[in-house]
């Protein structure tokens, strides 16, 4: 018998989405995660309206709004003279029934979809199965997976590499990574404090500009998390101190008692897009096919936009035997990559950092521009919330 069943690697968003979109149309699928369990690292956690509205057709959206914090707004603001610019997603409710962001871990997502799995009998997850090496025999794709009960092969029809930044079948298959590693680190502390009752006119979602340090604030339901840039030599492990980051919380906003330090992380950010996104009936997506830094928020969100876009090619190809439709995929989404996502968090990153007094000004006057043009302020909604980048992948052909 013809094999059918799709085989993804990696249990992190890209993965559960596309493998949710796949058995509800009724394709077999089996998960591979190398983990015991899911990951629950706090990682991505802003979902964008066009992404709100994938997963509203998943039956998820309404889950995540009831556990995650509704974000209509998000601003550029100076980390002394306070809001620069302050955007209201609420103008596009004629385009969108979810005019905000969500704000919800990215693990919650996962963990509520393998919920639902339990409607679908033509998924299944199969915990401790590291993917050890992927390749493409004829018109079977062939998994070789490690794990407690040793070494297996599994084979399917088709084969999405959905195991992260560090993919093993990116790398097995020879694939380059093209691109390049910020020189500073990302740190990213979380704590319940509440800013929004200590600094003036917070949005859920504010990226400060600073010469010397730039920095995010986000919320979530339960705490803020706040990045900063790390240009100094110092280890990782001075930094996953509780004192240090303390320090640095009382650097942006003064306290008497030390702050309640519930997370710590650092990390290196790269700027990478793989050279191809197929090969047969093997593709790449989410992170396994492109890194960013996360100033927009756009790493997981067009992950998930590649789940989509790969899961219904697969489910017309099931039906239509149609395979050119895979060379679209890697055409629609590599270019959003490229040319949207990479171009628009550098440059988020870049407009933060600025230094010289003439780059301030300048980005101030063009974030004024913006917001005081109304057509000006929709169009950059359009952009910053991924429908431009959405518009764009459906006008290649
Ligand atoms: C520290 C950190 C902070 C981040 N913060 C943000 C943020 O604030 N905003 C933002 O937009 N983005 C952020 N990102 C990026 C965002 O988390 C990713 O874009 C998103 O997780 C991509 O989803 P994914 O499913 O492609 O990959 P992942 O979420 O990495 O999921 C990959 C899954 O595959 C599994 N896996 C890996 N290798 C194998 C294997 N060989 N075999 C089987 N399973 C395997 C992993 O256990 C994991 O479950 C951050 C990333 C990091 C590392």
């Amino acid at each position: 018998m013809k094999n059918e069943n799709v085989i993804i690697a990696g249990a992190g968003p890209v993965g559960m989405v596309a493998a949710l979109k796949l058995a509800q149309n009724g394709v077999n699928v089996t998960v591979l995660e190398k983990g015991k369990t899911f990951p629950r690292d706090l990682r991505a956690s802003t979902f964008h309206p066009p992404t709100l509205e994938m997963l509203d057709e998943l039956g998820m959206t309404d889950e995540l709004i009831k556990d995650g914090l509704v974000a209509p707004f998000w601003q550029f603001r100076d980390r002394t003279k306070g809001p620069i610019a302050v955007f209201d997603l609420s103008i596009l409710s004629d385009i969108t029934p979810f005019p905000f962001r969500v704000q919800i871990e990215q693990w919650q997502l996962v963990e509520k979809i393998y919920a639902k799995f339990t409607n679908y009998s033509n998924v299944n997850v199969l915990f401790e199965h590291q993917v050890i090496g992927a390749r493409q025999d004829d018109d079977i794709v062939k998994v070789l997976t490690w794990g407690p009960e040793g070494e297996k092969t599994l084979e399917g029809k088709f084969l999405i590499a959905s195991d992260g930044a560090d993919s093993v079948i990116r790398k097995s298959l020879a694939i380059e990574f093209e691109g390049f590693t910020i020189p500073e680190k990302f740190w990213v502390i979380t704590t319940p404090f509440h800013f929004e009752n200590h600094m003036e006119n917070l949005s859920e979602i504010n990226y400060v500009s600073d010469p010397s340090e730039w920095l995010v604030l986000l919320r979530n339901k339960n705490y803020w998390r706040v990045l900063f840039p790390m240009y100094e030599d110092r280890s990782d492990q001075e930094l996953m101190s509780d004192i240090a980051a303390n320090t640095q919380l009382q650097k942006l906003l003064h306290q008497d008692d030390d702050y309640e330090i519930l997370h710590k992380s650092i990390y290196r950010v790269h700027q990478r897009v793989a050279a191809r996104y197929r090969h047969g009936n093997i593709f790449l997506a989410g992170d396994a096919a492109h890194i960013n830094n996360p100033l927009g928020g756009m790493g997981m969100n067009g992950g998930i936009h590649d789940a989509w876009n790969l899961a219904e090619k697969i489910i017309i190809s099931n039906k239509t035997n149609d395979t050119e439709l895979f060379d679209l995929y890697e055409r629609q989404r590599k270019t959003i990559a490229v040319e949207y996502v990479q171009k628009s968090t550098e440059r988020n990153r870049k407009m933060l950092m600025a230094t010289k007094a003439s780059d301030q000004v300048n980005r101030n006057i063009e974030w004024l521009e913006i917001i005081k043009n109304p057509n000006k302020t929709r169009e950059y909604l359009l952009e910053s919330s991924m429908f431009n980048a959405l518009k764009r992948a459906r006008e290649i052909k």
